[in-house]
């Protein structure tokens, strides 16, 4: 028998750790013999896919013998269309993760640094470790408010992305306008800043800015966008990135030809043109964040106020606890341990009846 000892890995993989994604459904239900079981944990769309892209993926099914567009042409149009870009700043990829992977391979060499605020996305991370980078994180301010003072002074000779999530998973809070534009006017011009707009449908304040119009202007800002949220498709893999034309033509060298499968280009295009499912997703998501934090105040529980479809929900020092509890009831939220927050839960904003299906659960661990 020969030993794998002798074949050795890439060093810096020593230093990556699995990504830790939410329990499926089903394989709760398995292991528990539950009947019901809601999932909260993913921040997914729990209205279901866009009816429009639904569609589009029947008409797609025929042509499957072929290879997909590995331009990702017909998608592109659209989405400059939408957001009044070109499509030669746009990059189609498998879901964003793949962006973050594609950009940390094509910008980061060993030893280079990111900046990034803690706790956040982890693939940020992922991506830089993969590189051999090291990840510089910035904590939040009380409140899990940004300080952008403090990304700024993080910045060193070997910086080469910013990151800001905005809002940001898993808090919920949002970068004010006018403080992006303070970091905007602090960065020096050989760093990218990388803005993940994942939630960014779902923020309605006034001084938000999804980070579009500063591409417009000429910053060097990489926009991060992804059909897996407020359209609904994160099944089908695919985000896209916007930039300045440059940044796209850098980031595409490192792209596979066919990242992005036929039928998720085909249904991602329908997608975005559909105002009604987008529409009531987030009113649906309004009227959920209402209902939860109303629970939440009755139950004497803090949270923090989010901008997105997902809640910080604060359970004390029993919240490792109290989240197994909640999972044998069959409801699946986030332990708040994987970002260093172990007295919270994220909880995704569900339907109506799976807000009252947690509640109802939330009392009965509670005791309340
Ligand atoms: C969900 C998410 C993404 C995108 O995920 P994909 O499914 O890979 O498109 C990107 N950033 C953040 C912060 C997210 O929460």
């Amino acid at each position: 028998m020969a030993t794998t000892k002798e074949i050795k890995p890439r060093k810096v993989l020593d230093r990556i750790k699995p990504y830790s994604p939410g329990k499926p459904i089903w394989e709760l239900q398995k292991e528990l013999g539950l009947e019901k079981v809601i999932k909260l944990a993913s921040n997914e769309n729990p209205l279901g896919p866009s009816p429009k892209g639904v569609q589009a993926i029947s008409a797609g099914l025929a042509e499957l013998n072929r290879y997909p567009d590995a331009d990702t042409a017909a998608l592109k149009v659209a989405i400059a269309e939408k957001i009044d870009m070109k499509k030669e700043q746009i990059i189609v990829t498998n879901g964003a993760d793949e962006l973050i992977t594609l950009m940390s391979e094509a910008f980061l060499e060993e030893g280079d640094e990111i900046v990034v605020p803690y706790p956040s996305f982890s693939e940020y991370d992922f991506g830089a470790d993969l590189m051999g980078a090291t990840v510089v994180q910035v904590p939040f301010d009380e409140g899990f408010q940004f300080n952008v003072d403090k990304m700024i002074n993080a910045i060193t000779d070997k910086t080469k992305l910013l990151y800001i999530c905005s809002p940001n998973n898993p808090t919920g809070t949002y970068l004010a306008k006018s403080d992006f534009e303070a970091l905007l006017d602090a960065v020096p011009e050989r760093v990218l800043v990388v803005f993940d707009g994942a939630y960014s449908h779902y923020a309605t304040a006034d001084d938000y800015t999804n980070g579009m119009d500063y591409i417009k202007a000429g910053k060097n800002v990489l926009v991060l966008q992804t059909f897996s949220k407020v359209y609904g498709l994160a099944g089908l893999r695919v985000g896209f990135g916007v930039a300045p034309e440059s940044i796209i033509q850098t980031i595409l060298k490192v792209k596979e030809p066919f990242n992005v499968n036929s039928l998720a280009q085909a249904a991602a295009k329908a997608a975005i043109s559909d105002d009604e499912h987008v529409e009531a997703s987030i009113e649906s998501n309004e009227a959920g964040a209402k209902e939860l934090y109303q629970a939440f105040t009755d139950l004497g529980l803090d949270y923090v106020e989010t901008t997105s479809n997902f809640i910080l929900l604060q359970l004390g020092p029993d919240a490792e606890k109290l989240y197994h509890d909640l999972l044998s009831k069959g409801v699946i939220v986030r332990y708040g341990k994987i970002w260093g927050l172990p007295e919270y839960v994220r909880v995704t904003i569900g339907t109506k009846e799976e807000n009252e299906f947690f509640i109802n659960v939330l009392k009965e661990v509670l005791n309340k």
